[in-house]
C-alpha cells in the first residue's frame, strides 16, 4: 500500500491510537489523494463505529496548514443542517476535505463559484454533492409550505426536482416521495455544477476530478454512495454556459 507522503503522519497517528484502544483490528487508512473516495468511504465506517481516531486535529496539523496552505482531498456540498457534522462524519480532518454547506445542498451561483475554487485552485480530485435523509429543506418544497424572502428562491430550485419525481412517479407519496425528492435533488445539483462551470467540466474532462452523490442516514450514520450522475455523459455535451440566470 502505498502511502501519500502528505497523509503518513495521520496514517501513522491512526495506528497509535487504534492499538492503544479496545479494538483488536489494525486500521488501514488509505491514500486520499490516490483513492478519495475510498478515503470517505473508510472515513464514515469509523464514523459509524463510533471510532475516535479522527486524524489531523491536532496542533501539528493546524501550523502545518496555516504555514503551508490547504491541499484537500475532496469537495464536499452538504446540506446546513445541524443533524449532518460533515467533517466528523466523512473523518475528515483540518485541511482534508473543502466544504460547502447550504440549506438543502443546492448548488445556485455562490456554491458553484465555491466548488469552481475546490477544482480550478486547489485542484480536488473528487467533488461529493451529500444530501441526507429527513432533509427539512427538501420536505418544505414537497409540502410546499409557504415561506418569505430569499428562501423562497431557494424552495423553488429544489421543487424543480420534487415535481420531475412526482411526474416520473406519481405512485409516490409520504416518506417514498420524500427520499426520491432528496435523491432527486442531490443529482440536480450535481447537474448545475456541470451545467453551470467551465471548470467543473475542464477537469473532469481531462480526469482531474470527478463528481459523485451520496446520502448520509441521520439515523444509522451510514452514507450511501451514488456514484457519477447518470447522465453526466450528456449534460457534459449539452452544456456550454457559464453562470446561472
Ligand atoms: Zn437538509
Amino acid at each position: 500500500m502505498k502511502i501519500n507522503p502528505l497523509y503518513a503522519p495521520a496514517f501513522i497517528t491512526s495506528l497509535i491510537i487504534v492499538a492503544g484502544c479496545s479494538q483488536t483490528s489494525t486500521e488501514v487508512i488509505v491514500d486520499p489523494f490516490e483513492s478519495p473516495l475510498e478515503a470517505l468511504e473508510e472515513g464514515n465506517e469509523r464514523f459509524r463505529r463510533g471510532s475516535r481516531s479522527y486524524p489531523h486535529l491536532d496542533a501539528a496539523r493546524r501550523h502545518d496548514t496555516a504555514i503551508h496552505g490547504q491541499h484537500p482531498f475532496a469537495a464536499v456540498v452538504a446540506c446546513s443542517d445541524s443533524r449532518v457534522p460533515v467533517e466528523e462524519l466523512l473523518g475528515a480532518g483540518i485541511g482534508d476535505i473543502f466544504v460547502i454547506r447550504v440549506a438543502g445542498n443546492v448548488c445556485m451561483t455562490d456554491e458553484t463559484g465555491s466548488v469552481d475554487y475546490a477544482v480550478a485552485h486547489l485542484h480536488v480530485p473528487l467533488v461529493v454533492v451529500l444530501g441526507h435523509t429527513g432533509c427539512g429543506a427538501v420536505t418544505a418544497a414537497v409540502k410546499h409550505s409557504p415561506e418569505h424572502g430569499s428562501l423562497t428562491r431557494l424552495l423553488a430550485h429544489i421543487d424543480e426536482p420534487v415535481q420531475e419525481v412526482r411526474r416520473k412517479h406519481p405512485d409516490l407519496n409520504g416518506d417514498a416521495l420524500l427520499n426520491a425528492a432528496i435523491e432527486a435533488n442531490v443529482w440536480r445539483s450535481i447537474e448545475d455544477l456541470i451545467t453551470h462551470s467551465n471548470s467543473v467540466r475542464g477537469a473532469i474532462c481531462d480526469n482531474q476530478t470527478r463528481i459523485e452523490g451520496a446520502i448520509y442516514d441521520l439515523d444509522t450514520g451510514e452514507v450511501r454512495w451514488l456514484g457519477p450522475h447518470p447522465k453526466q455523459a450528456d449534460l457534459m455535451v449539452a452544456s456550454s454556459d457559464d453562470g446561472f440566470e
